[in-house]
């Protein structure tokens, strides 16, 4: 190698040293950007979508009504609903209105219900969620809403698969 090509090369070397060693010592007294995950958490967004929830009532019983069009929306096919009824008891007495209900016809005998449909299971799986918000979009009862939470560790695929309780508590 002849001198002047190695002096440049020595030049160059020592030039990219003294820029790496400008942006150590500039960023050596900076706050850190990194965060002590899990114990320290970085702020959420406002509109952040976490996975989705369930939403209930005042008297805390499920808004949602049945109607599948959050299973039907699901681009991910996470959601699985099995239609059903909430049975009230003997003690209920229905108004007429909801007597005049055909789907009350449909009901097992001894099923005391409003007519009203309600999800028997409802299950999403959270591994298939890619938390696109499309259920909530499409919900008209506002049944199902995305949560905050984005966390999930499980052993199991079936661990994954959330029904009706913990949906609600998300
Ligand atoms: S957020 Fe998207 S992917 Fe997740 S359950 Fe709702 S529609 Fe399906
Ligand atoms: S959550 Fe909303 S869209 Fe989904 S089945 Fe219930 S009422 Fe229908």
């Amino acid at each position: 190698m002849d001198t002047k090509k190695e002096e440049k090369s020595v030049i160059e070397i020592s030039k990219n040293l003294l820029v790496g060693l400008k942006t150590t010592i500039s960023t050596f007294f900076r706050k850190p950007v990194t965060v002590q995950y899990p114990r320290e958490r970085l702020q959420i967004a406002e509109r952040f979508r976490g996975f989705p929830k369930l939403n209930t009532n005042q008297d805390k019983s499920l808004r949602c009504v049945a109607c599948i069009l959050c299973q039907t929306v699901c681009p991910s096919e996470a959601i699985k609903i099995v239609i059903g009824y909430v049975d009230y008891g003997a003690e209920y007495e229905l108004t007429e209105r909801q007597k005049m209900n055909h789907s009350l016809d449909k009901l097992e005998k001894g099923i005391y219900n409003d007519g009203r449909r309600h999800p028997f299971s409802f299950e999403i799986d959270m591994l298939r969620c890619i938390c696109c918000g499309y259920c909530e979009e499409i919900c008209p009862e506002e049944a199902i809403s995305m949560s905050d939470k984005y966390e999930l560790a499980v052993y199991t695929r079936d661990e994954a698969v959330y029904g009706i309780e913990k949906l609600i508590k998300l």
